[in-house]
């Protein structure tokens, strides 16, 4: 948050990029050369999701999310934020996720509640765990004091399950006034959307940073998809032009860009929003093509680690 704050002060935009935890060892080794690609141009940082089954926790099994994390900090030299949910795990098994992420040198965290981990819609009591992303970011509040900043997640069109649009806000306030930092929101499909959120957070009193989430969208199936997981409904002009080219992958992703690009053009003329949050489904063409035509892709070749440094000193010569 310090960062943040004074990025925020410069007046400068910036921009966060969310990745997901590889399936295979391969795929691991893949994604941290393509972090460090991206990190090269100057994300505020960089943040690694937590698996709707449970992380083992295991910083020795490459694909985990506090695995990646740990090579995402300390051999990417990035700064990053772990997810964390209390999806399938008791608070014993919580607290010791919290203390492996402390141990390997993490400050920040995004606290979540998850989904149903049967893949149901509807969340089924854990007695021996937390229920709600309130309780975690207490929890974390509660263990570690200040060490982590936490984010957590805020819904534009409200979240799925909630009763209704002003509850799911309220339960929003609760998660900030537990100790939450800033807000990261689901992705959304116009800037109208994330305005009005923006207005009515600000009404009841919630006045943390509020990142807006985005999606280049990539490919038809995978839109498809994560609309489904998400239970979020597509703008019908949207579907109007992707359906009739949703076979061309090309036309898609030159779609996706321009569509991404603009409305990033026009969050960021709001003097409430300081940066935007990039869901990359783990690719980087579309993000970084849309980061240069904002003019944010910012190169930054020297990065601060000592055995870096070298490498970074004879290639920036
Ligand atoms: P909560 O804030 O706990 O809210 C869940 C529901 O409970 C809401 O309907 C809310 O209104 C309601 N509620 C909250 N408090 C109360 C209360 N006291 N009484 C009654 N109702 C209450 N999922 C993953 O599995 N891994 C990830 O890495 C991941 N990353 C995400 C990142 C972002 C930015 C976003 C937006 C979502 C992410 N998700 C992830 C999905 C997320 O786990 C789901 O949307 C989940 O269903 C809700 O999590 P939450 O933390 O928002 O829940």
């Amino acid at each position: 948050t310090e960062r943040m704050n004074r990025r925020i002060q410069s007046g400068d935009p910036w921009y966060s990029l969310e990745f997901f935890p590889p399936r295979t060892a391969n795929g691991a080794v893949n994604l941290v050369s393509r972090i460090e690609r991206m990190s090269e141009g100057g994300p505020m940082f960089c943040d690694i999701t937590w698996h709707p089954a449970g992380d083992p926790g295991n910083t020795e099994k490459p694909t985990s999310s506090t695995c990646m994390a740990a090579t995402m900090l300390n051999y990417c030299g990035v700064e990053t934020m772990l997810h964390i949910t209390c999806s399938n795990q008791d608070e014993d098994g919580l607290k010791r996720n919290l203390q492996k992420a402390k141990d390997i040198g993490l400050k920040n965290l995004l606290a979540l509640r998850g989904d149903p981990p049967d893949g149901g819609d509807t969340w089924k009591k854990q007695e021996e765990g937390l229920n709600y992303a309130t309780d975690l970011v207490k929890v974390i509040r509660r263990e570690h004091g200040d060490h982590f900043t936490i984010c957590v997640a805020g819904y534009p069109t409200g979240h799925p399950e909630s009763t209704s649009y002003g509850d799911d806000l309220r339960h929003l306030k609760e998660k900030v006034d537990a100790g939450a930092d800033f807000i990261i929101t689901q992705l959304f499909f116009k800037p109208e959307t994330f305005f009005q959120f923006l207005r009515d957070c600000r009404e009841i009193g919630i006045t943390c940073p509020i990142i807006p989430g985005v999606l280049p969208i990539q490919a038809y199936q995978s839109l498809r998809h994560i609309v489904k997981l998400s239970r979020l409904e597509v703008p019908k002009e949207i579907l109007d032009t992707i359906e009739p080219i949703k076979d061309n992958d090309e036309a898609i992703r030159n779609f996706g860009v321009e569509q991404c690009f603009q409305m990033c053009r026009e969050l960021l003329k709001h003097e409430d929003v300081h940066g935007v949050h990039f869901y990359t489904l783990n690719r980087e063409v579309a993000t970084i093509e849309i980061l240069r035509r904002l003019g944010m892709w910012v190169e930054e070749p020297c990065k601060p680690l000592p055995w870096k440094q070298t490498a970074n000193y004879v290639r920036c010569k």
